[in-house]
C-alpha cells in the first residue's frame, strides 16, 4: 500500500506548478497542487499581473501609435481617448477566464487542487491553511512522495523614507485612476516595459535609473539603441538618477531626487526587481538549503538538499522567466515519473534562452551579447544594420530598427542575435530555432528573404562592420 496521500505534491499554482501538476497527472500518478490565491491565482504571476495583462497593455498602447501614426494612411480625424476603466474591465474578465481555463485544465488531468497556503512540516508532510469557498479557513495535513516548491517571487521595493507611499507592478493594472505623470524607478525589464507602455498610454512618464544605461546585461549597442527610441517615444529617461525620498502633498507625490531636484507624480513605481517568494513556507526550520534573498538552491535536477523535495522558476531566482518555469518543470516530471510515452527525457540549457522586452520599440535577444561574444571566442564578426522600417515612410513616426549578429569568426556560427524593433519578440522567437540547430552565417546568408519585412534584414546582412 501506498503510504504517501500523494505521489507530487506541487506548492503554488503559477507556471511552474501547473505545467508540473499536469505533466504528472497525465502519467498517472496521484497529484495535488496547492495555490495560496485560490482559483483566482491559478496561472500564478504570468497569468494575473505578469506577462498577459502587460501584454493586453502593450497592445492597447499600440493603437495609440497606430492612431497617431494612421494620418500619414489617408486616415482623418481626431485619435480616439483612452477608456481606462474599460480597459481594466476587459483586461480582468480575460485573466479571469484564464483562470477557469487552468482550473479546467488541472481538474480535467486529474489533479487535486486545494485553495489554500501550503508549508513543509517536516518529512513528507505538508501543512494547508485552506481558505473555503464561504470564506471560512481550516488546516488539513498531507504526506506526499515528492514535493515540488513553485512559489515564484514578489516585487522588491528598497528601503528609503516615503516607500509606503510608491507602488509596485502587481498595483498598476488596477490603478483607480490612469496616472497622468508616472515616475518609474529601475531600468530593467519591468520598468522600461511599464516606462514605455503608460508612454503610450497616454502618461507622462520620467524614468528613473541608478546606472549608466537601462537594461543592464544586454548588448552594449541595443542599451543605447533603446534608450535612445524611448526617450524620442516621449519617455524622460534619467541615467544615474536615485531618489531619496517620496512625500505625499496636495499636489501628488513630491519625488526627492540625489541630484537635489524633485518631481511630482500621481503614481510612482518601484521596479527594482523580484525576491523569491519563501516567507512562510517552512523551509528553514525543515532544513532546506537557501541562498542569497532565501532562493532555494538545487541541483541539475532542481533537487534541493533534501532528496524528496524539489524547485523550479523563480523560487530559485536563476532565469525569471515563464518558459524557462515551464521548462523546468517539465525535466522535474520527467526525472521523477519517465518522460511521456516515446518521447526522450527533457533537458534544459540555459546557453541560448530567447526573451523579448516588450518595450515600444520591443528587444528580442538570443545568444550572446558582444561583449560576451568576444569574451568567449576572441575572433567576432560583426554585422549590424539600422534602417527606418517601410511602415514608417508614411507614418511619419521617426522610429528606428537595429538589427545585429554576432558571428563567431573560425566557425562561422552566429552565436548572438539582436533586434530593437517593431514585433522583435515574434521575428527573434523563430531565429532562435535557428541559432539552437547551430547555424552559421552561411546558412543565414543562403536562406531566402521574405520581402518585404523587417525580418529578412537579418539574412541580407553582407558586410560586416566590425570584420575580425
Ligand atoms: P509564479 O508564476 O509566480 O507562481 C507562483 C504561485 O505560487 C503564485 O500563484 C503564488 O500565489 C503561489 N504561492 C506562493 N507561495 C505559496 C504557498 N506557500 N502556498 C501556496 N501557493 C503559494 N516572463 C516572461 O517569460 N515573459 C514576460 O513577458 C514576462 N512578463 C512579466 C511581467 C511582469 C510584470 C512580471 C512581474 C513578471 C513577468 N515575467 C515574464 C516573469 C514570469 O511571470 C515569471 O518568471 C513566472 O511567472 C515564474 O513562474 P513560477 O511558476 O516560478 O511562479
Ligand atoms: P530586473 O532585475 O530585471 O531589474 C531590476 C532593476 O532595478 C535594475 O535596473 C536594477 O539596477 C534596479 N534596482 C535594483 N535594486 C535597486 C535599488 N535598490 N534602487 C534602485 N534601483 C534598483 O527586475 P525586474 O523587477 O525588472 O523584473 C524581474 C524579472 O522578471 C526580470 O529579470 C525578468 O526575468 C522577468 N521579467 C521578464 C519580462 C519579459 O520576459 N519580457 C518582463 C518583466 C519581467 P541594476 O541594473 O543597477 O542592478
Amino acid at each position: 500500500m501506498n503510504p504517501f496521500d500523494f505521489d507530487l505534491f506541487v506548492i503554488g499554482g503559477g507556471s511552474g506548478g501547473v505545467r508540473a501538476a499536469r505533466m504528472a497527472a497525465q502519467r498517472g500518478v496521484r497529484v495535488a497542487l496547492a495555490e495560496a490565491q485560490g482559483t483566482e491565482g491559478l496561472g500564478g504571476t504570468c497569468v494575473n499581473v505578469g506577462c498577459i495583462p502587460k501584454k493586453l497593455y502593450s497592445y492597447a498602447a499600440h493603437y495609440a501609435e497606430a492612431a497617431h501614426e494612421a494620418a500619414g494612411y489617408g486616415w482623418e480625424g481626431a485619435p480616439p481617448a483612452l477608456n481606462w476603466q474599460t480597459l481594466k474591465t476587459n483586461r480582468a474578465a480575460e485573466i479571469t477566464r484564464l483562470n477557469g481555463v487552468y482550473s479546467n485544465l488541472l481538474r480535467g488531468s486529474g489533479v487535486t487542487v486545494f485553495n489554500a497556503f501550503a508549508s513543509l512540516q517536516g518529512g513528507h508532510t505538508i501543512g494547508l491553511s485552506i481558505l473555503n469557498a464561504d470564506g471560512s479557513t481550516g488546516h488539513q495535513q498531507v504526506t506526499a512522495r515528492h514535493i515540488l516548491l513553485a512559489t515564484g517571487g514578489r516585487a522588491h521595493v528598497p528601503h528609503f523614507q516615503g516607500r509606503e507611499h510608491v507602488v509596485t507592478s502587481d498595483d498598476m493594472f488596477d490603478l483607480p485612476a490612469f496616472p497622468q505623470r508616472l515616475v518609474v524607478v529601475g531600468g530593467g525589464y519591468i520598468a522600461c516595459e511599464f516606462a514605455s507602455i503608460f508612454n503610450g498610454l497616454g502618461a507622462k512618464v520620467t524614468q528613473l535609473y541608478r546606472g549608466e544605461q537601462i537594461l543592464r546585461g544586454f548588448d552594449q549597442e541595443v542599451r543605447h539603441f533603446l534608450a535612445n527610441e524611448m526617450t524620442k517615444a516621449g519617455v524622460d529617461l534619467r541615467l544615474q538618477a536615485g531618489v531619496l525620498a517620496v512625500e505625499r502633498q496636495p499636489d501628488g507625490l513630491h519625488v526627492k531626487l540625489e541630484d537635489g531636484n524633485a518631481l511630482v507624480a500621481d503614481t510612482v513605481l518601484y521596479a527594482t526587481g523580484r525576491v523569491p517568494n519563501v516567507d512562510g513556507l517552512g523551509l528553514s526550520a525543515t532544513g532546506v538549503a537557501q541562498g542569497a534573498q532565501g532562493a532555494v538552491l538545487v541541483n541539475d535536477q532542481y533537487q534541493t538538499n533534501l532528496p524528496h523535495v524539489f524547485a523550479v522558476g523563480d523560487v530559485t531566482a536563476r532565469v525569471q522567466l515563464t518558459p524557462v518555469a515551464l521548462g523546468e518543470a517539465m525535466v522535474v516530471v520527467d526525472h521523477l515519473f519517465g518522460p511521456a510515452a516515446g518521447k526522450p527525457h527533457r533537458q534544459m540549457a540555459y546557453d541560448c534562452i530567447p526573451t523579448a522586452v516588450f518595450t515600444h520599440p520591443n528587444v528580442g535577444t538570443v545568444g550572446l551579447t558582444e561583449a560576451q561574444a568576444r569574451e568567449q571566442f576572441g575572433h567576432v564578426t560583426v554585422f549590424r544594420s539600422e534602417f527606418r522600417s517601410l511602415k514608417h515612410t508614411l507614418s511619419g513616426s521617426t522610429e528606428r530598427t537595429l538589427m545585429k549578429l554576432l558571428v563567431d569568426t573560425a566557425t562561422d556560427r552566429v552565436v548572438g542575435l539582436h533586434m530593437v524593433g517593431a514585433e522583435a519578440g515574434e521575428i527573434v522567437q523563430g531565429f532562435a530555432v535557428a541559432m539552437k540547430a547551430g547555424a552559421t552565417k552561411a546558412v543565414f546568408d543562403s536562406t531566402l528573404g521574405i520581402h518585404p519585412t523587417a525580418a529578412e534584414e537579418f539574412v541580407t546582412m553582407r558586410d560586416p562592420v566590425k570584420p575580425n
